[in-house]
């Protein structure tokens, strides 16, 4: 059976009872639908480094790029505590080789965005980050992070679980004895994935990969997955889908019959007109692929980025 990816998360949004009051913040998206995908690693950063449950509330204070973390009426400082637990678990996930990391929206300790930073006279600042949270991104600076909230956004969805799967072939990639040969094929493959995120970071990644040859390799495989990570995270727009149909359609025009040419046509133009899902023009493109047996479009990611279960690509 095929190992799922690692995905870590904040324990509460599993339903384990871990927050100051002893409840939870279980999220069914994550526990009834991408249970099915991923395996979850929890972390609760406030339990793991020793404090109680129920505990007094906390939040953070003071400068918001190096915020404090207080309790709200004993005035507690748990920040050094909760540093030291920070980088010896950065340590221990490590070892995890996690895909992606979901954290609970505006927890001091977990919140990745725009998390309240009280100042002297009690006002708060959205403009913090969870001082857990910020220790994923510091030590994980490649990882796709999201938090639950943004994840009932459809597009922010999509882009995030395919910034996973996109991780996970890149981590694949890597562990296999990485060689320049493997590089252009791996590129080759994500070539319509990457169009369809920036097209300026094709280019870039293009002419890295062409200059390789005479790099050393660890130094070209870092810059390219710092391409690689950076394009994912830019969202696949419809004007920039659009794009990359087109740009499919070049590669079996002269198969296609002047019935299926029109059908093809009108259905991406239904797409750019918001009136279906990617989804339809792609299963369209994906029975041509097959039909005409265009090798080329067989293995590129951007036919399928993830499980087709998922319904990732079906919202307009
Ligand atoms: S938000 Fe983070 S610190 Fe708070 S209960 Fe959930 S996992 Fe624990």
């Amino acid at each position: 059976m095929e190992e799922k990816i690692k995905v870590g998360v904040s324990s509460c949004l599993l339903g384990n009872q871990v927050r100051y009051d002893g409840g939870h913040k279980r999220d069914r998206y994550i526990t009834d639908v991408l249970a099915g995908y991923f395996q979850f690693i929890p972390v609760c950063p406030e339990v793991e480094c020793g404090l109680p449950v129920p505990r007094e509330t906390m939040h953070l204070s003071g400068n918001p790029e190096v915020p404090r973390l207080i309790t709200t009426k004993s005035g507690i400082d748990h920040t050094e505590k909760m540093q030291q637990f920070c980088n010896n678990k950065a340590s221990i996930l490590r070892q995890e080789n996690l895909c992606a990391f979901i954290f609970k929206k505006d927890s001091p300790s977990s919140g990745l965005h725009r998390v309240k930073v009280y100042g002297r006279s009690g006002q708060a600042q959205k403009k913090g980050r969870g001082l857990f949270a910020a220790a994923v991104v510091n030590h994980f600076p490649l990882l796709p992070v999201e938090e639950e909230g943004r994840l009932h956004d459809a597009t922010l969805r999509e882009n995030f679980i395919e910034r996973i799967y996109c991780y996970n072939r890149w981590l694949l990639f890597t562990e296999n004895s990485p060689d320049y040969k493997k590089l252009i094929q791996f590129h080759r493959q994500h070539k319509l994935q990457l169009m369809a995120h920036s097209p300026k970071h094709l280019s870039a990644m293009g002419k890295l990969v062409a200059a390789g040859k005479n790099m050393a390799t660890d130094k070209l495989l870092e810059q390219y997955q710092l391409y690689l990570m950076e394009a994912m995270a830019l969202k696949a727009t419809t004007k920039k889908n659009i794009n990359v149909l087109y740009h499919i359609m070049g590669h079996f025009k002269n198969f296609l019959t002047g019935d299926e040419k029109a059908e093809l046509l009108e259905i991406i133009e239904n797409y750019n007109r918001s009136i279906v899902p990617l989804v339809v023009p792609l299963t369209l493109i994906s029975h041509y692929v097959r039909k005409y047996d265009i090798s080329y479009l067989q293995d590129q990611a951007y036919l399928e980025p993830h499980p087709a279960e998922l319904m990732l690509r079906n919202h307009v």
